[in-house]
């Protein structure tokens, strides 16, 4: 009841890939079929219904300044991911998963695995961003430097999440060198599995080897993998 999964990949601190890279990793998700395009979805007739609304015609979304997922190019260029700057989170949700002959981009699969979906999604942004999750290891980050100062950028809408400066105004200190800044990051790839948590084996879940081989093909960076159940 209520229990959802969703496995992120992140980079801690201030690494933050190119808008060009950005664009090139869609294109290359699309190529390998992590991601399905208006073509394809048309192809294997899936029925737009079963998709969120915003990305029922184009295949991808982002979520706009009232926090509303809005319809977003499937393939975006450099310049329109330019333009959402201070921060975007874009996704791609698929359905129907193993029935339509697509892999799962999460191991191990789900118990369940009929009608599986997910959402591939990114966020990328100036500010950092932090996880959220019951099951952190580890000193929380407060949001505050060792100095005292608040860290926290004001919000605009209350359900935006909250953005960290990169470096305190103060002192200048990097929260992502603290002990409790593990998990601040200005990228991260976003699985959202919705419902389909992955099955108990004992193991932590992980990213699906060749989406992991993908992922490290663009983007030179150590990527920290966090489950996150809410
Ligand atoms: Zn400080």
């Amino acid at each position: 009841m209520g229990v959802e999964y969703q496995h992120i990949a992140l980079v801690r601190g201030r690494y933050r890939p190119s808008a060009e890279r950005i664009a090139r990793f869609a294109q290359a998700l699309a190529e390998a079929g992590w991601i399905a395009s208006p073509k394809t979805l048309r192809e294997k007739k899936v029925p737009s219904s079963r998709l969120p609304k915003a990305a029922s015609r184009p295949g991808a979304m982002f979520r706009g300044p009232a926090q509303t997922w809005e319809p977003a190019p499937f393939a975006p260029t450099a310049q329109w991911l330019r333009s959402k700057k201070p921060s975007l989170e874009l996704a791609w949700p698929m359905v129907n998963v193993l029935e339509l002959g697509w892999r799962f981009p999460v191991e191990p699969l789900p118990f369940y695995r009929e009608g599986l979906y997910y959402e591939l999604g990114i966020h990328w942004s100036q500010y950092y961003r932090d996880v959220v999750s019951d099951e952190a290891d580890g000193p929380e980050f407060g949001g505050h430097c060792g100095c005292g100062a608040d860290l926290a950028l004001p919000r605009k809408n209350i359900l935006e999440p909250t953005f960290y400066r990169t470096a305190c105004l103060h002192c200048g200190e990097d929260p992502a060198t603290f002990e409790s800044g593990q998990t601040l990051h200005r990228f991260a790839l976003v699985i959202d599995c919705g419902k389909n948590l992955p099955e108990d084996t004992g193991k932590p879940a992980s990213l699906h080897p060749q989406l992991r081989a993908l992922r490290n093909s663009l983007f030179s960076a150590k990527f920290t993998q966090v489950g996150v159940i809410c």
